[in-house]
């Protein structure tokens, strides 16, 4: 190895104009690289129905998908700017991403930001998608008085809150799905969901009882990027604002 370094050394020293674009290519790439890492911006989006209201949104701020999303099984997307890919996740992974710095911005419900609790993340931003509301839901008609209520959900810290600042006593069962069941088979007595139009309720014999929160979809930042990449995380907020803005 050292014998090789011998002969090496002064075969490019023969050559000062060689050695020196080498150390100045080398240097470049180390600088590109850096570069790169520095300002890669990974933007976490929650699939489904927010989707579809968030890329008119990202189009706006000047961010397109390289490929068509809904078409692709893949979860990592580039997309026309150089330093920014967008992540394809459940609403309830979003916040985790952003939390933990794996994603630097993130778009999800604010049910899952109620639901989350997490900290770790701003909120600088209401995209006005998506907009919902977090609601109690029983069969059509119901007057039963429960002594201690039954309610499924997947919203188990906010429904804990809720029935709490209530003063109700629940059980709380938690769910990932179909909510709308649990009345029917007695699983429980009351649901808290999302209610958009409340046909989802109605043609499970359901309705809509208690508002618990509006939800629409929000921007969130992790705290550490905004620190870090400010320039790039900030030029991407603004963009988005004047967005919303320009379509209210
Ligand atoms: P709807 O029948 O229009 O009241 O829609 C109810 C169902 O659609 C809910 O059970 C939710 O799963 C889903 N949904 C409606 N709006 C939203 C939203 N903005 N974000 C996430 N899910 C939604």
């Amino acid at each position: 190895m050292k014998k090789k370094c011998i002969y090496w050394v002064p075969e490019l020293n023969a050559y000062p104009d060689r050695l020196r674009l080498i150390t100045k290519l080398k240097y470049k790439l180390r600088q590109e690289i850096a570069d790169r890492a520095m300002t890669q911006i990974t933007i976490a989006l929650t699939k489904g129905r927010i989707l579809k209201e968030t890329l008119p949104l990202l189009a706006s701020a000047g961010i397109v998908p390289a490929e068509d999303i809904f078409s692709s099984r893949k979860l990592v997307f580039p997309t026309n700017r150089d330093n920014v890919r967008l992540i394809i996740l459940r609403g309830s992974d979003v916040t985790t991403y952003v939390q933990f710095g794996a994603a630097d911005i993130g778009v999800a419900g604010k049910d899952m930001l109620l639901e989350h609790q997490g900290d770790g993340y701003y909120e600088p931003l209401d995209l006005g998608i998506a907009r919902c509301k977090l609601m109690t839901a029983v069969p059509v008609g119901s007057t039963q008085q429960h002594s201690r209520l039954r309610v499924a959900t997947k919203y188990i810290n906010v429904a804990r809150q809720y029935y709490a600042e209530q003063g109700r006593q629940a059980d709380l069962i938690k769910l990932y799905g179909a909510m709308e069941l649990a009345p029917i088979l007695d699983l429980a007595q009351e649901i808290v969901d999302i209610v958009d139009t409340g046909n989802t309720l109605k043609a499970n014999g359901l309705e809509a009882r208690e508002e618990i929160a509006e939800i629409s979809s929000r921007l969130i930042v992790n705290k550490a990027a905004m620190k870090t990449k400010f320039a790039e995380v900030q030029a991407i907020v603004d963009a988005l604002k004047e967005a919303v803005e320009s379509k209210q």
